[in-house]
């Protein structure tokens, strides 16, 4: 389960989360849409803790972060091991796919199950081998990242995470920065995973695709959730006529 609780994040003056609260209970897909700008990033990178809110409570699996505020008031982790451990059972996925350059693609699936979680190389590799063949690159174990296509990255992207058997997947617009052949592929991924119940928070541009597999869908304006509902709800009877023109906008 993630629970945020009335998260706030300011840069500097700029308030950019007002106030947000939700929860992923397991197998749960929350789709998070909003104009750009809205804070949805922010609001997923503060799950993991790449960006430290200035106040609320996130508890991933029950657990709180520790946070403390700084001598300057900014708030920084008190604890950071607590964030390590947290973070491990979090994937995170990227819409610029972020693979290590300098390892292969086997390579970039082993690194943090050999590295961080322990694993012997033998069954990192017999592990990643697997997911790998899962989203369709059997074939490419030994690739550099940049031999494939950003389809085929976005996947190895996807198998890293998965080796690390995830409490929970957290994808900022994973399909966004494809071309648009591409993006099926990708979909089909992730539309598997939703369905094998993977609890997963995925920022999307993708309205079809909320609609389809989401479980609920956040719609964000202004760093505030304006309305939030099952997805027949959100898409099909929008209330918040932002929302409604929102939805005009990217259809
Ligand atoms: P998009 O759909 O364009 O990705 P978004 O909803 O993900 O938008 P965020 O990236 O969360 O929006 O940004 C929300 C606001 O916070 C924006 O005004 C952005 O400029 C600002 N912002 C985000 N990160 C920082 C940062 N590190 N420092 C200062 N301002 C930031
Ligand atoms: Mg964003």
């Amino acid at each position: 389960t993630i629970e945020i609780d009335n998260l706030h994040k300011s840069f500097g003056p700029l308030e950019v989360l007002k106030g947000v609260s939700l929860k992923a209970y397991p197998g749960d897909v929350v789709a998070v849409i909003g104009g750009s700008g809205s804070g949805k990033s922010t609001m997923l990178r503060c799950i993991n803790l790449l960006e430290v809110p200035s106040s609320g409570v996130i508890r991933i699996k029950g657990e709180a972060y520790e946070l403390r505020k700084t001598r300057s008031g900014e708030m920084e982790p008190a604890n950071r091991q607590q964030v390590q451990r947290i973070r491990a059972h979090l994937g995170m996925v990227f819409q610029s796919f972020n693979l290590w350059p300098h390892r292969t693609v086997l390579g970039n699936v082993t690194e943090v199950p050999i590295h961080v979680l322990g694993l012997s190389r033998d069954e990192a590799e017999a592990r990643a081998i697997a997911y790998l063949e899962r989203v369709g690159l059997g074939d490419k174990l030994q690739a550099w990242p940049s031999q494939l296509s950003g389809g085929q990255q976005q996947r190895a992207a996807i198998a890293r995470v998965l080796a690390v058997d995830p409490h929970a997947m957290l994808l900022d617009e994973p399909t966004s920065a494809l071309d648009p052949e591409l993006v099926g592929e990708v979909l089909a991924v992730l539309r598997d995973l939703a369905q094998e119940k993977r609890t997963m928070v995925l920022v999307t541009h993708e309205m079809a695709f909320a609609r389809d597999v989401a479980s609920h869908v956040v719609y964000l304006r202004d760093g505030r959730i304006e309305e939030q509902g099952p997805p027949q709800q959100i898409f099909g009877a929008p209330q918040s006529p932002h929302l409604q023109q929102f939805l005009r906008s990217v259809s």
